[in-house]
């Protein structure tokens, strides 16, 4: 294996962990998943990151997820340095929030007022607010395996047994906090079902990421998200998507669109900032009416809605309207997604619109992992192994074993086929399994 010039990015990491916890902002950034020193990243253009030292690599991380059409997408920048020469927040109504969201009500039908917040935590926790002050209830329901930020109540985990409430999953979390959610493993109709029979008329709202992203790529059965609604319904609880990775990704209207259903609450962050921090909640019109100063939920941000996220996010959903990116993308991406298969028997990769995540289960077994505890054994060491080898020709996954992989339209045929060779060079360097 060739080893890349790292100095800058370790001396950047020697400096960065004296005056940072762990030397990093959010916590993957630091690598600790799969070891090694990060790479500080000194620049970023369409599907390619370049570091401090001036090592260039193909990028399947995009920043997580808001970069559908890659970095420094033109149109956006455009549109960015106009906006700059007209000031960057005002602290006052002004019309691009207006003109997103008007956009945004009119093409997606569950959404029929929206507040825009700074981050896809703020939008969770906003929502949660108002899901309780409207139901007047104060427990919410989350899936284990999925992931909603850091939000105090939705950094929790399953209690022991199912009566048993949720228990802090971070120091800092009171349990009083963790007790007001009710944590039950995806894609079991069952256990949902109990969990309502002991708390539904005390649960707000049921929330969950339509398609769970945030710990692998976690495929549920068709019925899942239907079942949702139906015991929602029965227990007159609400159901909020959190749209933060799928908003976008998987259609304009994202997974509330596609799967035709309709929240009652629905959180967007990532795609709808174009790579600038801005989130949203919104729905239906009575429960948004809730929300200061129209109604009693208060909530507030200094810059929120300021005018260069603004005009980031509504280049980003205008260039989706017009370029309706996602036959393409998601044909792409099975391609790929099958390609990469054939060049390292032992892998499975787990797939939907533009996203995809390699397991190491062998190919045989072709079990889908539906839950964490399908993860199989061995994913963080080999993924590791993967993750580095790939790095060391030019290639930048996620850099961990339990995030997905995204594609953008910056992805060309080149790039694709570069991680493909990648994939068959680690099999040459490291068989997984023996050739049939
Ligand atoms: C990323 C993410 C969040 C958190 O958004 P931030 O902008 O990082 O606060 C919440 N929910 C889902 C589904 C996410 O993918």
């Amino acid at each position: 294996m060739i080893e890349l010039n790292t100095k800058k990015s370790e001396a950047f990491m020697e400096r960065a962990r004296k005056v940072a916890p762990g030397g990093v902002h959010s916590p993957v950034r630091g690598f600790r998943g799969v070891g090694g020193t990060p790479r500080f990243i000194a620049s970023a253009k369409g599907a390619q990151l370049t570091d401090v030292d001036g090592n260039s690599y193909i990028d399947y991380c995009m920043s997580w997820g808001p970069l559908l059409f890659g970095h420094q997408d033109p149109e956006i920048a455009e549109v960015v340095r106009e906006a700059l020469t007209r000031g960057w927040s005002y602290g006052a109504a002004e019309p691009l929030s207006l003109e997103l969201a008007e956009f945004m009500t009119h093409e997606i039908a569950c959404l029929e007022k929206v507040r825009f917040v700074n981050s896809g935590t703020e939008a969770v926790m906003s929502a949660l607010r108002v899901a309780r002050a409207a139901t007047g209830r104060p427990k919410i329901l989350k899936f284990e395996g999925c992931y909603h930020g850091h939000v105090d109540s939705m950094l929790v985990k399953a209690g022991s047994g199912l009566a048993e409430m949720a228990s802090p999953d971070s120091a800092g979390v009171s349990a009083s906090v963790a007790a007001e959610t009710i944590v039950v493993p995806l894609n079991d109709p069952q256990a949902l079902e109990a969990a309502f029979e002991l708390h539904g008329k005390e649960i707000a709202a049921i929330i969950v990421e339509p398609i769970p992203a945030n710990n692998g790529l976690l495929l549920q059965n068709a019925d899942f998200l239907p079942s949702l609604f139906r015991v929602a319904k029965k227990y007159g609880s609400l159901v909020i998507f959190d749209e933060v990775i799928t908003g976008f990704r998987v259609a304009l209207g994202g997974m509330a669109e596609r799967t035709g259903l309709t929240p009652d609450l629905v959180t967007y962050g990532k795609i709808i900032g174009g790579g600038f921090p801005v989130g949203a909640y919104g729905g239906r019109a009575e429960l948004m009416d809730q929300v200061a100063p129209a109604g009693p939920v208060y909530q507030a941000g200094t810059l929120s809605a300021n005018p260069i996220a603004m005009s980031a996010g509504l280049a980003m959903l205008k260039k989706i309207k017009r370029e309706n990116p996602y036959p393409v993308l998601e044909s792409r991406t099975r391609e790929l997604a099958a390609s990469l298969e054939k060049a390292l028997p032992g892998v499975q990769i787990q797939t939907d619109a533009s996203l995809f995540w390699p397991i190491f289960a062998p190919l045989s077994s072709k079990k889908k992992v539906r839950t964490p505890a399908d993860f199989p054994e061995g994913q963080k060491e080999q993924y590791s192994k993967l993750f580095h080898f790939l790095l060391s020709k030019g290639i930048y996954l996620p850099p961990s074993g339990y995030e997905v992989s995204f594609l953008s339209t910056a992805h060309d045929t080149a790039s694709i086929q570069a991680l493909v060779r990648g994939f068959e060079e680690f099999h040459q360097a490291h068989p997984l399994q023996k050739a049939p």
